[in-house]
């Protein structure tokens, strides 16, 4: 019997991913997404504990659900980084919850659900996986069109198998659809970090760095392309730590030129890197492979070195300005978006014109901004020198008022421009529309029909405001003006 999964996501791509990974799993024992909760079996909250006042928002998410466990025993769960964290303590603190699965354990997802089902019994799993069986991929089905009877089965090729043949020969048109749906697809490469960075708290609850092997990973690719997807993002909280520990020689910018040779996927992007990791031969990437986008997303948090250093960073503001240089020399269209910190303690004012001294050099098109609160479980959490939340909130929206002026003034150079526009669905402001991103990741609206839904197309940007660019699709086929740096170097396509 078919029964409904209603999963409510916080926080970042990685989690959402991992929501999209939950609902593949989940799909293979009979459990299929619902958007309302009030039509659930199972209801999932799928924490992160990075942002705002996780805790406090599981347990409001939990107090809203708690009236569908009374009336009809709907099963509850919380899994991700506030599960890791927090774990039994949890089924303590909420007597109606009845599951508590940490980051490393979703694989065993499905057992658990059958054992609430089966015995009543509350379950807390928040074991790690040194292994790394966790990373593996719940590929979904092929349609039946695309499937090749004499290819080896995903078993063999090192990756979870979750749905027996039948099931998808009876029901082809749920096999694939979530990611045929789509234009893009993310790629976990990586989880954990070994930075501690004394304000975060990813590395009690995502572990340590492990990599999924290169062949795991170009499979997933494979797949993806083959079901039509465009573009894929490679995720990993430090992606710039990508094979260590495999067993294979291979970095990131190894397995970077292996996608690039995939056929099918026009684009590659990656979240997140480290500045302190940001090799040469990454910098190089980006001038070598014609698929990598002109776009990376690199956190400074503070222009400090007295505030770097106590956020255990691992570089200074000269040696970060000096890789963006560089970068920029080799990629002169590359857009640079990063996540910065204010008010962390000790901040003083000169402390923050140093930041503000840094944004002004690197001219971001875009910076997502946070006001400093600490985490429990981290270093800086024992910090003693405070900064009050009201020059925290200054601050945030001096750099905030700064940062849109630049994000403006850089999305209106591009108006009478032709970029590539990879069109990914309806746009969200008008039904006539259709919305896609360039390569530098920047949204742009035109005209269009929702046939246009994943291809490439040349768009001129006819008018720019602070979130989006506004285009019309240009007839003709003809090669964008922001001829990524291979064209550039007369390597073609
Ligand atoms: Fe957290 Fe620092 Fe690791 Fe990023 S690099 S995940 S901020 S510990």
């Amino acid at each position: 019997m078919e029964r409904r999964v209603y999963i409510e996501t916080f926080g970042c791509q990685m989690n959402e991913h991992d929501t999209e990974r939950i609902l593949r799993l989940l799909e293979g024992s009979h459990y299929l997404e619902t958007k309302n909760a009030k039509e659930a079996d199972f209801i999932l909250i799928n924490t992160c504990s990075v942002r705002e006042k996780p805790e406090h928002k599981v347990y409001s998410a939990l107090g809203r659900y708690k009236w569908l466990k009374e009336k009809r025993g709907v099963i509850i769960g919380v899994a991700g980084c506030v599960a890791q964290q927090e774990g039994d303590k949890l089924l303590d603190r909420v007597p109606y919850l009845d599951m508590v699965i940490g980051t490393h354990a979703i694989p065993m997802l499905p057992q658990l659900l059958k054992k609430i089902e089966f015995s009543g019994q509350r379950v807390c799993e928040t074991g790690f996986d040194p292994e790394g069986n966790y990373l593996k991929t719940i590929l979904p089905p092929k349609p039946l069109d695309k499937v090749n009877l004499s290819a080896p089965r995903s078993e063999d090729r090192g990756l979870l198998k979750v749905h027996p043949e039948p099931r998808f020969v009876t029901q082809p048109l749920k096999a694939g659809l979530r990611v045929v749906e789509r234009v893009k697809s993310y790629v976990t490469i990586m989880q954990g970090c070994d930075h501690f960075c004394s304000f975060c708290i990813v590395p009690y609850v995502r572990g340590r760095e492990q990599s999924r092997s290169s062949r795991e990973i170009i499979e997933e690719v494979e797949y993806l392309a083959e079901m039509g997807v465009k573009e894929v993002c490679l995720l990993g909280q430090n992606v710039n730590g990508y094979g260590k520990g495999l067993e294979e020689e291979i970095g990131f910018s190894e397995l970077l030129g292996r996608i690039n040779q995939i056929e099918g996927i026009e684009r590659i992007r990656f979240t997140t890197s480290h500045p302190k990791d940001f090799s040469e031969k990454l910098i190089q990437a980006f001038s070598k492979l014609p698929k990598l986008c002109e776009h990376i997303h690199l956190p400074f948090q503070s222009g400090s070195d007295k505030i770097l250093k106590a956020m255990h960073r691992g570089y200074t503001k000269e040696s970060y300005l000096e890789k963006i240089d560089h970068l920029k020399e080799v990629c002169p269209s590359i857009a640079l978006t990063a996540d910065v910190i204010v008010g962390f303690p000790g901040e003083e004012e000169e402390d923050f014109k140093e930041t503000l001294d840094l944004m002004g050099k690197v001219q971001y098109d875009d910076l997502f901004s946070f006001k400093y609160s600490p985490r429990k479980g981290t270093r800086a959490a024992q910090f003693q020198d405070r900064v009050e939340e009201k020059v925290k909130q200054e601050r945030l929206s001096t750099l905030q008022e700064i940062q849109k002026e630049i994000t403006l003034r850089k999305n209106q150079e591009l108006e009478g421009r032709v970029k590539e526009v990879l069109v990914e669905g309806r746009s969200r402001q008008s039904a006539q529309d259709v919305a896609g991103r360039t390569r530098s990741n920047k949204i742009v609206n035109f005209g269009g029909n929702l046939e246009l839904v994943g291809q490439l197309v040349p768009v001129r940007i006819i008018k720019a405001y602070p979130h989006s660019l506004r285009g019309e699709i240009i007839p003709t086929h003809c090669r964008s003006e922001n001829a990524p740096a291979y064209q550039q170097a007369g390597v073609g396509k």
